[in-house]
């Protein structure tokens, strides 16, 4: 779909410094762990430009120890993972085992989400908003990123419950202009402010186009701030290989991802 140097090269055209990255979530665990050395490699050969996360099939026998293998080796999470896609379902125990794996690491664990309502498409999720909201519950002390708005998952912490159960929850903008008007900014940063993380989908959008729509959708100086890195900086901080805001001793004065 896209090489780590085909990564870097559209990340400098669009003047992105630095992104999160990952292979696709296969069913197969043999191609998870051939993605995750592919992962492994490019973060090495650019180790100030790309955070990579690891992905498993939590139902796969060896995905346990494939994540250990992972996070030893430096990867700042799991993700994205895809339950329709890779074939369990959502309330499979597999998958609360390998996220309590992840609290145990205290790293990122990022999660396909789809909205409940609206046109169908491929790659469409079951996990809506219910899904996460259980899972959050489940496992309150995990950095949970809901991918693509979490289908509006945001929306529901004007509810001051669902803000409690989601204090450790994130949402990405991944291929938000494929589904929802640009106003989507504006509002998400009202609501969620310190929790909309920038994310493209790429390849299937550049880094540039969707940093010109951000730019343009009339945000104040700090909320553009925010989504472009600055809510990113501070949840990959939380990583405990560093305990500053230097995740992995990484970032320099000035710059954000
Ligand atoms: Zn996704």
């Amino acid at each position: 779909m896209a090489s780590a140097d085909e990564l870097i090269a559209s990340m400098d055209q669009s003047g992105v410094d630095s992104a999160v990255t990952f292979g696709f979530s296969w069913a197969e665990q043999g191609l998870c762990r051939e993605s995750n050395d592919y992962v492994l490699e490019s973060v090495s050969r650019w180790p100030d430009r790309l955070f990579g996360f690891a992905v498993v099939n939590p139902v796969a026998k060896g995905a346990a120890a494939e994540l250990e293998r992972c996070m030893h080796r430096g990867l700042h999470g799991l993700g994205e993972l895809m339950p329709d896609g890779q074939g369990y379902a959502l309330d499979d125990p597999h998958l609360d085992g390998i996220i309590q794996q992840m609290a145990h690491w205290q790293r990122v664990v990022l999660i396909h989400g789809g909205e409940p309502v609206g046109h169908g498409y491929p790659g469409k999720s079951k996990s809506t908003l219910q899904f996460f909201y259980q899972l959050a519950l489940r496992h309150p002390e995990v950095m949970l990123v809901a991918a693509h708005w979490g289908g509006g998952l945001w929306f529901y912490e004007l509810m001051p419950e669902v803000q409690q159960a989601f204090r450790n929850v994130y949402y990405d903008t991944a291929a938000s202009l494929y589904l929802y008007r640009d106003d989507i900014f504006a509002l998400a940063a009202q609501v969620v402010p310190r929790k909309v993380l920038f994310a493209t989908d790429y390849p299937l959008i550049s880094q540039q186009r969707f940093v010109r729509r951000i730019h343009e959708s009339q945000l104040s100086a700090d909320a553009v701030d925010s989504i472009l890195g600055g809510n990113a900086v501070r949840l990959l901080s939380a990583c405990p290989t560093t305990g500053s805001l230097a995740p992995c001793g990484r970032w320099g004065t000035g710059t954000r991802p």
